[in-house]
């Protein structure tokens, strides 16, 4: 992997500005949308467009699904067996490897991410998923219990572990390939087909994973995108009945539409939806360790991380040092292009998105919370928003709700016991952090949390080889792992008598 510096991107490479056109990946080949159909995407540093991408029609999608139901009875990938699945996607992950590059800027270019956590970061980990499950394709199988005998005959019970069929995937924007990855690497794996939405304003990524897929091996019609709408495209493929299951990560506003079952067939659905987690500082926590974390946990990508732990509870003795010191830590964030390696934050996704950021900002001062700094969308051209720190309370909204945006609001607490409940007091439930060098503090509050992850003295990242995933409105179901893979089968049960 080469170094880079300021805009350039490889061997003098400039970053590029403009591409040319994609279509919809049907079936092992290009295609356009039904009737010519197009959207533009934009890009968020000065609203310019980038390309037009065909935007999938119902139509599209129904051929999408029944082009991957085809291959499923008749490519020959689900009978390939594991260990030539696992070494299809290992390839797979070695031409991502040398996409390291190409992956990292499409997605600068249309999400405002910053390219350095595009190389360093999202690619590392998309390889990381795509290797794992690679490894896990031929270790994946049932389990065999023998039975005490039953009218004078013994008995045998086993479990076989069957591919679903077709998988729906709808994906968010804002870590497009990696959140894709951990649909795409467990469901193959596993010998399933696929066919993906990836979301309007970042396909660009995944419609290149499309054709390294191919490269790679996979047969036609084993792998599939359409992107689109979400309302046109993606309304599509999750009312579909093909479906044996429905994966969706996204907004709670959308997961609660996504259907468990549809035309009258049922199907298994996975949804991985947003958060608004508690960061937890502790009086006896070490400062300068929590800190760095305290920050990115707010700051990193603009704010926009299901993970992002923008409730921050602060014991009151605390609160002085931790609000100056967060302070101090927004305002060395340089704001501007996200291919520079010296710049801290892009902008926000879209026009839509900075003005639901500003209305929150609006709504913080008119609430009653404190603005220790920021506040304000940045006046110039592309959607910036200043790194924001407020002093503010549980009943307030930019407290409660998941503002997707770089919004921290600092909430002192007094007692310990009670912090938690003011924690678990949410609709959502995906992680949660804390630090404190008390290990019974620690484990007590690992264990009464209610959601799907803890970080203990880090804001950690989600890691392919353990469960992630969301209680009550974050989700349902659970990512990554062994259950990441075991969702993506049926568990069939054989018992014999003889
Ligand atoms: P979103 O819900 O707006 O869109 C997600 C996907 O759903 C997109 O592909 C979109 O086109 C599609 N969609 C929109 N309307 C649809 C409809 N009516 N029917 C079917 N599909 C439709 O979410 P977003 O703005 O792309 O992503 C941000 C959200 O995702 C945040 O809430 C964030 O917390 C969450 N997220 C969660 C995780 C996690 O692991 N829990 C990871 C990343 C993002």
């Amino acid at each position: 992997m080469s170094d880079y510096t300021s805009t350039a991107l490889a061997d003098g490479a400039q970053a590029p500005t403009q591409l040319p056109p994609r279509q919809l990946w049907i079936g092992g080949r290009w295609r356009d949308a039904a009737g010519g159909a197009t959207y533009v995407s934009e890009n968020p540093v000065d609203g310019s467009a980038i390309c037009e991408v065909a935007a999938a029609t119902a139509a599209d999608v129904d051929d999408a699904v029944r082009a991957a139901q085809h291959a499923f009875e008749h490519s020959g990938w689900k009978e390939l067996g594991g260990a030539e699945r696992g070494r299809i996607l290992f390839r797979a992950a070695d031409l991502i490897e040398k996409e390291t590059q190409y992956l990292s800027a499409v997605e600068t270019l249309e999400v405002g991410k910053l390219y350095k956590d595009g190389v360093f970061g999202d690619i590392p980990a998309v390889l990381a998923t795509f290797r794992y499950y690679a490894g896990f394709a031929d270790k994946l199988h049932g389990s065999t219990v023998q039975l005490p005998d039953y009218a004078g005959r013994h008995r045998l019970n086993y479990t076989l572990r069957e591919p679903l069929g077709v998988i729906g995937a709808i994906t968010p924007w804002n870590n497009p390939i990696v959140v894709a990855g951990w649909k795409i690497a467990p469901a193959l794996a596993a010998g399933n087909t696929v066919v993906i939405k990836p979301p309007e304003d970042a396909a660009l990524s995944i419609l290149r994973l499309a054709e390294i897929l191919a490269e790679a091996g996979v047969p036609d019609g084993v792998f599939n995108v359409v992107p689109g709408l979400g309302e046109v495209a993606g309304a599509a493929l999750a009312q579909h009945p093909g479906l044996a299951k429905l994966t969706f990560t996204g907004s709670p506003e959308v997961g609660a539409l996504m259907p468990t079952h549809a035309g009258g067939q049922f199907r298994k659905v996975t949804l991985e939806l947003g958060g608004k987690n508690p960061q937890i500082v502790y009086p006896d926590a070490n400062l300068d360790g929590a800190m760095p974390f305290i920050a990115v946990g707010n700051f990193l990508h603009q704010g926009q991380v299901c993970a992002a732990g923008t409730r921050v509870y602060v014991h009151e003795r605390l609160v002085d040092e931790v609000a100056d010191r967060l302070v101090d830590h927004a305002k060395q964030i340089t704001l501007g292009d996200p291919y520079d390696a010296s710049v801290g934050m892009g902008p926000v996704i879209n026009a839509k998105q900075h003005q639901r950021i500003g209305g929150y900002l609006g709504l913080g001062v008119e609430q009653g919370a404190e603005l220790l700094t920021g506040g304000s969308l940045v006046d110039r051209p592309g959607y910036y928003v200043e790194p924001t720190v407020f002093i503010g309370s549980q009943d307030q909204r930019i407290a409660r709700e998941e503002i997707f945006g770089p919004v921290a609001t600092i909430i002192p607490f007094s007692d310990a016991d009670d912090v938690l409940a003011l924690a678990n007091d949410s609709t959502f439930g995906l992680n949660a952090i804390i630090y404190t060098e008390d290990l019974h503090r620690a484990q007590v509050a690992a264990r009464d949390l209610r959601v799907g992850n803890v970080w203990i003295n880090a804001f950690g990242i989600p890691d392919m080889t353990t469960p992630w995933g969301g209680r009550a409105g974050s989700g349902v179901g659970r990512e990554l792992g062994p259950a990441g893979i075991e969702c993506y089968t049926e568990e069939k049960t054989v018992q014999m008598m003889f």
